[in-house]
This record gives structure tokens, C-alpha cells and sequence, in this order.
């Protein structure tokens, strides 16, 4: 049975012609939520920034990746559902597919939900309701506190998400992590690595 949540993934898709997963056959869930931010480079360079919900990888594209300083706001505009076997998806995209390019596994890990609102903890499904989100991940790059958070405030009255460090013992105002961080953690390949296939 098709997961409808999937439906505008594979309308996207050609899958004969993407090496992209299908997403046929849901992965077991692990003890704890999975995450992945993929660096993708499409028609414009960005990361990929998606937290496993309920099945599925709730997506958010970053065009500037996460920051580890708290003072740095990151827009984080909102893309359709991917299957939880894009989690480990590496690869290129060929020319004249959807998302054309290539696909690095920037880091992958897990992460703990913790939205509260007025001191009570609230579910995944009310905490994006409400636009505010509040996880702690544990990858192999990113640390700790990081909150989801959607605004209508956006410079040119746009709204969107934007994706901030919390302030906490791992925050790092001195490290521009995108820069010293450029290796897949799945293959240690680079981004021209990947799409030269070696
Ligand atoms: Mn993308």
C-alpha cells in the first residue's frame, strides 16, 4: 500500500531514470528518530536539512546549511515528504530529472523531539502545527539543541521556516561548519568525488 503522505515525492520522480529510492519499502523504526542533511548540488548549491516523523522524512530545503552559532538565522523552506530510505541516498541525479545533481550525505544521525509549550511537552504533529520545533540532534557533525522555528517576519514579508542553534554547551559562534566540513560521513567522498563516481 502506497504511502500517500509519498504522493508528491514520486509525481516528481521518473524512477527508471533517478537513482533515487522509491520509498516502496518503509525501513523499520529505530529506537530513536533518524536525521539527515544532504548537501545537494541542483540548479542552486544547498543542504537538505530532514528529521524522520512518523514514518517519513519531513524536509526542509537550507540554502545556506545550519550554522552552529546561535546568532545565525538559516531560511529553511519547507519541500514534500521523502521515504526514510533517502536517508542513506548518495548519489547523482541525472540531467533532465527533478533535482538534477549531486547528492552527499552530509550527516546523518538521531535526534530526541522536545518541543514544550507552557512547560508541558507536545507532540511532533502539533509542534509543526504550531511552527515552533525543538530537537536535539546527535549526528556525526551537528550537536545538540537546534529549533525549527516558522515566521511570517521574513525580510520582504515573505514567511518561511528558519533553522537556528540553541544556545547550549554545543553551540560554536567561531566555526563555519559548511566550510571545515565538506566530507560525506557516509563515504568520506567530496561533493566532486560523488559526481565524478570515484
Ligand atoms: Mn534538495
Amino acid at each position: 500500500m502506497p504511502d500517500e503522505r509519498l504522493a508528491h515525492y514520486r509525481e516528481k520522480r521518473d524512477f527508471v531514470g533517478t537513482p533515487e529510492p522509491a520509498g516502496e519499502e518503509p525501513l523499520p523504526a529505530g529506537e530513536y528518530p533518524r536525521f539527515v542533511v544532504q548537501l545537494h548540488d541542483a540548479s542552486h548549491l544547498h543542504y537538505d536539512f530532514r528529521l524522520e516523523v512518523d514514518g517519513v522524512l519531513k524536509s526542509w530545503a537550507v540554502p545556506k546549511g545550519p550554522s552552529t552559532d546561535p546568532k545565525v538565522k538559516r531560511l529553511a523552506i519547507p519541500t514534500e515528504d521523502h521515504p526514510l530510505s533517502y536517508l542513506t541516498f548518495e548519489g547523482t541525479i541525472p540531467a533532465g530529472h527533478y533535482g538534477a545533481g549531486t547528492v552527499m550525505v552530509w550527516d546523518l544521525g538521531i535526534y530526541q523531539h522536545v518541543t514544550h509549550l507552557h512547560g508541558q511537552p507536545i507532540s511532533m504533529a502539533q509542534a509543526l502545527a504550531k511552527g515552533h520545533v525543538q530537537v536535539l540532534l546527535a549526528g556525526q557533525k551537528l550537536r545538540g539543541g537546534y529549533a525549527l522555528i516558522h515566521t511570517r517576519g521574513l525580510r520582504g514579508g515573505g514567511e518561511g521556516w528558519l533553522l537556528v542553534k540553541s544556545a547550549d554547551p554545543e553551540a560554536n559562534a567561531d566555526e563555519e561548519i559548511t566550510r571545515t566540513q565538506t566530507r560525506s560521513v557516509l563515504s568520506g567522498r567530496t561533493l566532486e568525488e560523488i559526481a565524478a563516481g570515484e
